[in-house]
């Protein structure tokens, strides 16, 4: 019996991505297409998948033959207290969405065999980290978060090999970090940072604005509205760093955040705090609405 173009269109539309679970099986489809002479666009996630994500597949998709996307909610980034337990998870709809997307293969690595024996005599014991970054920014109040992202990323990307790799400047200090684990370890894959997506009202699109209410959701627009501005100051002829910064601190929180966890203008490279601008520093933000904390950052428009 043949199927009507609506039947075709809706099977496309509630199609799952092909997936791989076990390293083998994943390193087997690698080499199938290294041996063809393709290359290889690596997107690690943690899943519930959005637009932000989808920048990179596309990103991917524009520079290599073959794009492979993982899901995994990595268990060694996130301290006792934290959100892993309710971090949101919807493999179904991510399948799908990765499907429509055109997306070669999902990854779904298995914590097991990621960490063999992880926490036993013999078992996986590596840690990765690069103190000089991880002790930073978001690092103050999470100091074993990076030091989990370099553990687990250094090993999935020794996993998946070459070629490039995309991750999004909306985690800048996570790029920074990761580009320096692939250089310190050598890896032979490239990474790539890809600008922020943002909602219409310039909210960066984040898992975690699901945990937002009505009344936040209202407020958080203004986080990415202040720091444009402040970069805005920054950038021009005479301003003082820290004035501008003291002044958008007290600006963040009239605007309704809870707390200014941290605000700072940093180099784009090293990440070290800037008291003078330079061309492509970075104004970099924590803040918190509630029980939510926020992440952001703007390149400062400077002429070189
Ligand atoms: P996550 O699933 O939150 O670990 O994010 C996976 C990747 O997507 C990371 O490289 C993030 O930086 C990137 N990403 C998350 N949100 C955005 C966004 N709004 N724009 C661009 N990249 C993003």
């Amino acid at each position: 019996m043949s199927s009507t173009s609506t039947d075709r269109a809706s099977d496309h539309v509630t199609a799952d991505a092909r997936t791989v679970r076990g390293v083998s099986e994943l390193q087997a489809e690698i080499a199938s297409w290294h041996a063809e002479g393709m290359t290889v666009g690596y997107v690690p996630t943690m899943g519930a998948l959005h637009e932000g994500h989808m920048a990179l597949v596309e990103a991917a998709q524009q520079r290599n033959d073959r794009v492979l996307v993982s899901i995994f909610v990595n268990p060694l980034q996130f301290a006792e207290g934290e959100d892993f337990d309710r971090y949101p998870r919807m493999e179904r709809a991510d399948l799908q969405r990765c499907a429509a997307a055109d997306v070669d293969l999902v990854w779904l690595p298995d914590s097991a065999e990621l960490f063999p024996g992880m926490g036993k005599a013999g078992g996986f014991g590596i840690t990765v980290d690069i103190p000089a970054i991880s002790g930073l920014l978001c690092g103050q109040r999470r100091p074993t978060h990076f030091s989990g992202v370099a553990t687990e990323m250094a090993r999935v990307m020794q996993i998946v090999g070459s070629d490039d790799m995309y991750l999004g400047e909306k985690d800048f200090q996570q790029l920074v970090l990761l580009r320096q684990v692939a250089r310190d370890l050598a890896l032979p894959i490239v990474v790539h940072g890809v600008p922020t997506v943002r909602a219409d009202d310039g909210l960066a699109v984040s898992s975690r604005n699901l945990y937002l209410s009505a009344e936040e959701r209202a407020v958080a627009p203004q986080f990415y509205a202040t720091l444009s501005d402040a970069a805005a100051q920054l950038a021009r002829p005479g301003s003082t760093v820290d004035a501008v910064l003291d002044l958008t601190r007290v600006r963040l929180l009239e605007a309704g955040f809870t707390e200014v966890e941290y605000l700072e203008l940093v180099s784009s490279t090293t990440l070290e705090s800037k008291t003078a601008t330079a061309p492509s520093d970075r104004l970099v933000a924590a803040v918190w609405l509630g029980s939510t904390r926020l992440l952001d950052n703007v390149e400062l428009a400077l002429a070189p």
